[in-house]
């Protein structure tokens, strides 16, 4: 099952990397209790590492984004769901997988945004060098790569290979 896969990041450069991001985190928030909102399935390793290294206080929900129609030069159509948790004046810490064309962050903050937060702010584990669709820039990323279908820690591809605990890219598509 391996031979087909690169490795992209180990580990623990996953490790590394979230452990800086944590510690501007805990600097940001230190005084505050934002609501982290991961967005699921692919930020579930992310989320699960992240809030083990977090010194403020926090309270944790999901939200999931789906994505209709054909990746090619169009938009995609993005559908939120699961934002049934109080937001009005709160502090918002979305946490997501991948920035690639940049479509679903771009859902996620507008509605988001509909419930009146104080603030929102975003933590990328990966940005992907793509087209951009939007002009939309995370407020954090952790780690870049090219523009190739990339799996582990958390992302899939047909729904497997989440539990790959580095990201890997396929050398050629299965
Ligand atoms: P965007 O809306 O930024 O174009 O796409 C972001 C979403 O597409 C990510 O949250 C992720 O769910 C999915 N995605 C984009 N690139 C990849 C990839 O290389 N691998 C996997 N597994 N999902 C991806
Ligand atoms: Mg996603």
């Amino acid at each position: 099952m391996m031979n087909n896969l690169e490795l992209l990041y180990s580990s623990q450069e996953i490790e590394q990397a979230i452990s800086q991001i944590a510690a501007t985190l805990n600097d940001t928030y230190k005084d505050k209790d934002p609501i982290i909102v991961g967005v699921l399935k692919g930020s579930l390793c992310f989320v699960s590492d992240l809030i083990r290294k977090l010194s403020f206080p926090f309270t944790l929900e999901f939200i999931r984004a789906k994505s209709y129609g054909l990746r090619g030069d169009k938009p995609q159509e993005v559908t939120i769901e699961g934002i049934d948790f109080d937001i009005s004046h709160k502090d918002i810490i979305v946490v997501d997988d991948i920035f690639d064309r940049g479509e679903t962050l771009h859902k996620i903050l507008d509605e988001l945004n509909k419930h009146h937060p104080a603030s929102i702010k975003s933590v990328l584990l990966l940005r992907k060098k793509s087209k951009k669709m939007i002009s939309l820039e995370p407020d954090y990323t952790l780690l870049d790569i090219e523009d190739k279908f990339v799996i582990g820690y958390g992302l899939d591809y047909k729904e497997h290979y989440r539990g790959l605990d580095g990201i890997y890219a396929f050398k050629s598509i299965p």
